[in-house]
């Protein structure tokens, strides 16, 4: 499609079109990497493109990617401190008060169990451990209990630490980012045109504050989306375009794992093609942003799933909230064979720490002694 035009996508001539395709998806993304700032209309035609030239896209997208990224692929592991018991109606969320589905429901997990949760993080090679709990947003006792265990969890294994805890008060924001906490996650989850249909205990904008707040006490900013409740393309469009005037380090891209139980749980607008698009649109929209195919991979992207990272440079390795992901030896499998690498955190302070409980000198990464498992095949490692 040729993405230079001033028609809506629906109006441009096919014949036209077919001829020029392949040129023009590589062309965009040559200007996007000299800078161009997608445009509305382009990332609508990302959206609206043709199965023929789904290819042509993701390769334009997968041009972006290799110059920011090359072939790297991060992981990230997930841990749910806090399950359930919520009092917010996110529509698609099966730990929210609405939510009729059977989950396990607890409240803040103590600190041997956040321990073992980051030591499972390190054996799955993830770079990043992120610890979620359910809820509007925690205590303070339950922000000063994280970020006590962050602090420690950072001296042990050196893993970069990524908390998912609901509406942040500044002060509390400051103690995380004081305790060591590198990253926020909380997503915008759609447009804001679209967002009192998926909830209506908290605004758009009680989410946007929270960035705000994150962002002023120094910590990054994760924050993404979940495509397929319902929002037009133009809504994806804004999430898009949102997240990049936000300037967000990490964009998780969730595709709806329709939960029995849920509001939402008959909804299924996706198909494979439709996910590698929205992944497209996000990569070309943010190119130097870390883009994360996240939940709903499997059920959704099915068959295309390795795809995605021709898009994406990072997903979440074994399992989700309180979904089941694909076995982590799959995830390595599905790296190896696209011939990307897995980059690990930095673990030294893990790897030194292992030496003194054995009592032998401490061995680097590259030696598998600890990053290493016979399923590990795919992993490099860097800091
Ligand atoms: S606030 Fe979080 S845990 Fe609560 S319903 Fe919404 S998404 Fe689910």
């Amino acid at each position: 499609m040729s993405v230079g035009v001033s028609l809506p996508a629906s109006s441009v001539d096919r014949k036209a079109e077919d001829s020029l395709g392949e040129f023009c998806w590589s062309e965009l993304a040559d200007r996007v990497i000299a800078g161009h700032q997608l445009t509305r209309e382009e990332g609508l035609a990302i959206l609206a493109s043709k199965d023929e030239e789904l290819l042509d896209v993701l390769g334009a997208a997968y041009k972006v990617r290799r110059k920011h990224f090359g072939r790297k692929v991060h992981l990230y592991f997930l841990k749910n401190a806090k399950s359930g018991l919520c009092p917010e109606d996110c529509g698609y969320c099966s730990q929210s008060k609405v939510a009729e589905s059977e989950i396990p429901k607890y409240a803040m997990l103590n600190e041997a169990k956040l321990m073992e949760g980051a030591a499972r993080a390190v054996e799955a090679s993830a770079r990043t451990y992120c610890i979620v709990a359910s809820g509007r947003g925690p205590s303070n006792r339950e922000v000063n209990h994280v970020a006590s265990v962050a602090k420690k969890i950072k001296e042990t294994y050196g893993l970069h630490i990524c908390c998912c805890l609901g509406l942040l008060s500044p002060d509390q924001a400051k103690t995380l980012a004081e305790a060591g906490v590198d990253r926020i996650n909380h997503n915008l989850n759609t447009g804001r045109n679209f967002y009192d249909k998926i909830c209506t205990t908290h605004t758009y904008d009680d989410r946007l504050e929270t960035l705000r707040v994150v962002r002023e006490a120094g910590m990054e900013l994760c924050s993404g989306l979940i495509v397929g409740m319902g929002e037009t393309q133009n809504d994806l469009v804004d999430v898009a375009f949102e997240l990049r005037d936000l300037g967000v380090e990490s964009i998780p891209v969730n595709f709806l794992h329709a939960i029995d139980g849920t509001p939402l749980e008959r909804k299924a607008d996706l198909d494979p093609r439709q996910c590698l698009r929205a992944l497209c649109l996000f990569r070309l929209a943010n190119p130097t942003v870390e883009i994360r195919v996240s939940g709903g991979r499997e059920v959704n992207l099915r068959s295309m799933q390795a795809m995605s990272l021709y898009a994406a440079n990072s997903m979440f390795v074994s399992d989700y909230l309180t979904t089941k992901g694909q076995p982590a030896e799959d995830d390595f499998k599905m790296v190896q064979d696209l011939g990307m690498e897995v980059v690990i955190g930095d673990h030294e302070a893990y790897l030194a720490w292992k030496a003194a409980q054995s009592g032998e000198p401490s061995q680097g990464c590259g030696t598998n002694s600890v990053c290493g498992s016979g399923s590990h095949a795919a992993t490099t490692c860097h800091g």
